[in-house]
């Protein structure tokens, strides 16, 4: 390194063995980026993706060739009949309530095949109460079946549970979310996928993919998956979508959630792209790549932990299906300063002090860390952790590996040195 950064010997040497410990793993995340781009670009030239489909529509956004050609660029790289990829979609949670609300028209069953869902889709849901509109307003009951202890899916509970007829609707969650138990591989949520279609062949399996796209050169939806949802500000906006959220999956099940977004009638026909196509575009063709770059920011976080004596989830040699590192730090005082460690290595906000603050829908204050170009965007280096315990900083991100490695050796700086 030439020294713009100061880091001490024990970081260095720490950051070495980690490196050398990890070439292995690195080749193989290559290995899939190298997969998963050959799949997207196949897709633009299936679909003669042209100049012409950057011009932006406005107003109702009739025949904007450049969104409906998108829609079906996702569809092609998830394996999926039909996709709906829209800037109207205010968040990864938003694609996810059209999603659910459409497969739920009617009430019925919704049934979470993975313990408590995602801190959000739980007001959707209607579990924290008080929340006008949420599911539980509209007339659909919720019960869950929770992880094994070792955080595998307990498959003989979710086939009976789905056994009940009233199950209209799955879901799933990839990602492990703010918890230590790993990410679910696109194998194990195929066995969700046939445990839950042998149980009820009416019932759809909805995965969260929230972090997961381009960790695997599988999707959900060529496991068995009926529908899944993102964001865009996560993985496949390769950094350079500036919001939005997708959905992909069956024709029937996108032409629901596509209903909700806009309206009956309606569907995915509106929505202008107001000259946004550009970056939805080269963001997608980006994804496989900058997905693999926040990969090795995570492994490399979590090598270079290990050689410093902390607990890692995953592992550096374990496989992944999130671009997820949760570092089990202990107290709030290393998780503050771990957070504070990212935040000086950002290149937007780097000077600001990350305080843990009570956010809606948490039960405990949350400390941040984000110096990003989009703001909240989580494909970019970021770090963050409930302040209980175990004080474990979930960190993910890194657009460049460069950055995201100076990024968490600036991070376990201020962890070790305490001045
Ligand atoms: C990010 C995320 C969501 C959606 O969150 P938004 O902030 O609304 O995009 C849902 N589930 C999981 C597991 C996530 O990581």
């Amino acid at each position: 390194m030439s020294g713009f950064f100061s880091l001490s010997d024990r970081v260095l040497s720490a950051s070495n063995k980690a490196l050398q410990k990890l070439a292995g793993r690195f080749a193989e995340i290559d290995r899939i980026s190298e997969q998963n781009t050959e799949k997207v670009l196949a897709a633009f030239q299936k679909h003669r993706v042209a100049d012409t489909m950057f011009a932006g529509t406005s107003g109702y956004g009739y025949s904007d060739t450049g969104r409906d050609t998108l829609d079906l660029i996702y569809a092609d790289v998830f394996g999926a009949e039909a996709a709906l990829v829209r800037i109207g979609f205010v968040n990864g949670t938003h694609a996810l309530t059209a999603a659910l609300f459409g497969a739920m028209a009617g009430g019925g069953t919704l049934l979470s095949a993975t313990g408590l869902p995602y801190d959000t889709l739980c007001s959707v849901i209607g579990l924290q109460g008080g929340h006008p509109g949420s599911l539980a307003e509209w007339g659909v009951s919720y019960k869950q079946v929770e992880l094994l202890p070792d955080g595998a899916p307990d498959l003989e509970r979710i086939f009976d549970a789905a056994s009940d007829q009233g199950v209209k609707a799955v879901l799933v969650q990839r990602s492990r979310g703010y918890s230590l138990r790993p990410a679910l591989s696109c194998a194990a949520i195929k066995s969700i996928a046939e445990y839950v279609h042998a149980a009820n062949p009416g019932a759809a399996v909805i995965v969260d993919n929230c972090y997961g796209e381009f960790v695997e050169t599988l999707e959900p939806t060529q496991a068995g998956a009926d529908l899944i949802a993102g964001s865009l500000i996560k993985n496949p906006g390769g950094g350079l979508a500036p919001t939005g959220g997708y959905l992909a999956g069956s024709r029937e099940l996108v032409a629901a959630a596509a209903a909700r977004l806009t309206a009956p009638g309606i569907g995915g026909e509106c929505g202008s792209s107001l000259g946004q196509n550009r970056l939805l575009y080269q963001g997608l063709f980006l994804a496989p790549h900058t997905v693999s770059q926040a990969l090795k920011t995570a492994v490399f976080c979590a090598g270079i932990m290990e050689e410093l004596g902390f607990e890692t989830y995953p592992a550096s040699g374990e496989p992944r299906s999130d671009i997820i590192q949760a570092v089990k730090l202990g107290d709030a005082e290393s998780l503050r300063r771990f957070c504070r460690g990212i935040q000086m290595g950002a290149p937007v906000d780097s000077f600001v002090t990350p305080e843990p603050w009570d956010m809606p829908g948490y039960d405990c204050p949350v400390v941040m860390a984000a110096g990003a170009f989009i703001q909240g965007a989580s494909i970019e280096l970021s770090a963050d952790g409930p302040m209980r315990e175990p004080f474990a900083a979930y960190l993910q991100g890194g657009l460049t590996f460069e950055s995201g490695k100076l990024g968490v050796m600036l991070a376990a700086e201020h962890l070790i040195n305490r001045q």
